[in-house]
């Protein structure tokens, strides 16, 4: 399947359940906790608007850490692949999904207190494999949407030979939580005289011209600018 590398708008999907994650022994934070959240709400905002997540997993005694794309339908996180792609297979054991907003680089007066604005969220569990073809189709759309709303209802639907290329796996969000750092540098009140700028420099994720395929038949108007805002993005001045 082909996507998309242009972030766009995300279509929110409502989770299933308002309320929090329970924190568990893997999930509880214990480095700076006031900077935790397991609010649903919150932790499906930032995985709707990362445009990818990372997947770790053992592979025969070694720790491996994949990128690829993911999409939240509900309260489970749904990822795509070739049949034969170790990663999707790897899903099929205990993972550890992550995923990171970087807001801005915190520059502080002094070397130690320099840090970055984000907000992340680490997910931990088992997947499983999507086969129904219903729920499968779903899958693969929440997927091209989530990475540009509207191209599942425009581009060539996946074909018969494309799904059965494709595994479709299935985690669902049970064990979760989210670390969210915003404001300024954090300096020791000794340092606040020290001869250096001192602030934040915000970051974010912006798309930049579209350019046409060069194989492009036929007159279609690119995607515009304006419809490519995804999530707040500007946090970290908070
Ligand atoms: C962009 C970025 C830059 C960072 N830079 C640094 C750095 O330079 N040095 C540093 O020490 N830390 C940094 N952090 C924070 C780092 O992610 C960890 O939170 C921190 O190192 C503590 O890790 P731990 O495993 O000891 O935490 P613990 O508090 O022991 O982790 C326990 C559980 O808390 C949850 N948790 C921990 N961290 C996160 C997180 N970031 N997001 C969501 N859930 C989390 C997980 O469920 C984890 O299993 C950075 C984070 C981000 C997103």
């Amino acid at each position: 399947m082909e996507l998309f590398d242009i972030p766009v708008v995300v279509r929110r999907w409502a989770m299933d359940s308002a309320s929090p994650f329970s924190p568990t022994p893997r999930t509880e934070l214990h480095r700076i906790p006031a900077r935790g959240s397991y609010d649903r709400a919150v932790i499906a905002a930032i995985l709707d608007e990362a445009l990818y997540c990372h997947v770790g997993f053992v592979d025969g005694g070694q720790p491996v850490v994949i990128p690829t794309i993911h999409a939240r339908i509900g309260d489970e996180l749904v990822f795509h692949g070739a049949r034969a792609s170790r990663l999707l297979r790897a899903l099929a054991g205990p993972v550890c999904v992550t995923v990171t907003l970087l807001d801005g680089l915190v520059l502080a007066r002094s070397a130690f207190h320099h840090s970055m604005n984000y907000r992340s969220v680490v997910v931990l569990g088992v997947a499983e494999e999507v086969t129904d073809p219903e729920r499968k189709l779903a899958a693969l759309d929440a997927i091209v949407e989530h990475v540009a709303v509207g191209r599942a209802g425009i581009a060539r639907p996946a074909n018969r030979k494309e799904l059965a290329a494709t595994r479709v796996m299935s985690l669902p969000l049970r064990e979760a939580s989210a670390k969210i750092r915003t404001g300024p540098p954090l300096d020791e009140p000794e340092d606040l005289a020290y001869p250096c700028w001192a602030g934040v420099v915000p970051l974010r994720t912006a798309p930049g011209e579209p350019i046409s395929a060069p194989d492009l038949t036929g007159d279609f108007t690119p995607p515009g600018a304006a419809d490519f805002a995804r999530g707040r993005g500007d946090s970290q001045s908070g």
